[in-house]
Parts: C-alpha cells; structure tokens; sequence
C-alpha cells in the first residue's frame, strides 16, 4: 500500500489540515482546503472512489461541497462513497446549499457528481471498495462525540488513522494491529482532546511500529525535530511512504 500524507497541520498552521489518501483511491477526512491541495500534488481526485470521514470538525469534513463542486465540474466515471458519522449528510447540504444559494435542491448536485453517503455507527471489516477492508474505533476527541479511527487493511497490510485523539485504549489498538500508524501529534503533552509527542513517543517504545506524525502544531513538530526522538515519522505534505 502507498500512504500520501496529503495535509500534515492543525489549524494554524502553514500545512494542511490532516488527510491521507491510500493507493490513490481512499482518501481519509476532506477538510478545509483539501480538494485544491489534492489538485496541487497531482492527485488525478476522480480516482478517489472512497472517503472515509473520521468526525465532523471543519477541519476534517468542510471540503466536501467542493468536492461535490469538483466532480460536478469534471464529471467521474465512478462513483464515491462518502463513510461517514450519522449526520454528515444533512450537515453537508445545510453547507452547500448556504455556499451555493442559487442551487435550488443541493441533491441534484451530489446526483450529478455520484456521490452516496453511508453513515455509519460502527464498520466492521467492512470492504469500501474491491479488496480494501475497514474497521472503525471510537476515539476520544474530549466532549466532541462521536470521533473514529479506521484501520484499513488491503491484503496482509494495514494502516491505522487516529482521527482527532487524546490518548485511550483504542488508540493502542488501532497502533497494535497496523503496519503503520498516523496519529494526532497536536501538541508537545497530550491535551483533554488531542495527543501529545509523549503520547506518541510511549506507542513507538511499546509496539515498535512505524508512526506517522499528523495534525501538528509548529511546537510538537518542532519538539520531535530539535529532540531527534527517534521513531516518530515527521512528514511534510504530499510526502509517501510504502508500506
Ligand atoms: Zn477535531
């Protein structure tokens, strides 16, 4: 499998906000800015038949309508299916249809782009698209409920998303039963809502697997530079790794 770590940042920083894209077809979270970016890196993003949303922050969910807007532009010939928490879908029109007032039924527009919702409460080894697998685990982003991370499996290779996370069990999970991990690294100590470089530091000493940094701050990201905290996987945006 290839991991294209799409956007690598938190909210105020340069870099983009935290997405991957798997095998150039599942995309994980589309939040602000991410269609441009995609069409930056040359992501040919009508491949992307797969997206897979881990919690509806802006910064995770807010670029489906130009996604939307995207596909309706450059038509697809495949469908996307669009994974998503309960809600997601009448959140997006609500968006859409203030972004594009002059649309009378923002429905026609997903049609158009062949776009279908499934919501989900929980995926349970659920193939999203031919030969790719998905496992959804509730995390704990503080008082925003719900927030998942997936492990996606293809074959004998998995790869693990926290979403949003401070640390908690099923964090350990999600790093146990993946080949590599892309976890939350907001912050220098964990935080109510989000995991810290310690955080990580400890999973990489306990499981001895690859970890990707994500949703960083410049300070955690910096940390792990400036310390050489060996085992922590710094990426830029648009960087690859093969798993
Ligand atoms: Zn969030």
């Amino acid at each position: 499998m290839k991991v294209k770590t799409v956007g690598t940042g938190s909210i105020s920083v340069k870099e983009r906000s935290a997405c991957c894209l798997i095998d150039e077809k599942i995309l994980v979270d589309c939040g602000n800015g991410i269609v441009k970016t995609l069409l930056e890196q040359n992501v040919d993003v009508n491949k992307i038949d797969t997206l897979l949303i881990t919690h509806l922050h802006g910064d995770h969910f807010a670029d489906i309508p130009f996604l939307i807007m995207q596909r309706n532009f450059c038509p697809a010939e495949n469908e996307l299916n669009i994974f998503c928490p309960i809600g997601t879908e009448e959140n997006v029109g609500k968006i859409f249809s203030l972004l594009y007032s002059d649309t009378s039924d923002w429905t026609i527009s997903r049609d158009r782009a062949k776009i279908n919702f499934v919501e989900f409460d929980s995926l349970d080894n659920k193939e999203v698209t031919n030969g790719y697998f998905v496992d959804s685990y509730l995390v704990d982003h503080g008082n925003f409920k719900p927030a998942y991370g997936f492990v996606i499996t293809n074959g004998e290779k998995r790869v693990g998303v926290s979403g949003d996370s401070t640390y908690c069990e099923n964090i350990d999970k999600i790093v146990e039963s993946s080949d590599i991990s892309i976890l939350d690294m907001s912050f220098i100590e964990s935080g109510a809502k989000h995991m810290g470089v310690n955080d990580i530091k400890r999973l990489v000493e306990k499981y001895n697997k690859k970890i990707i940094g994500t949703h960083m701050s410049y300070a955690s990201r910096q940390f792990v530079l400036d310390n050489n905290i060996g085992g922590i996987i710094i990426p830029n945006d648009g960087d690859v790794f093969e798993v």
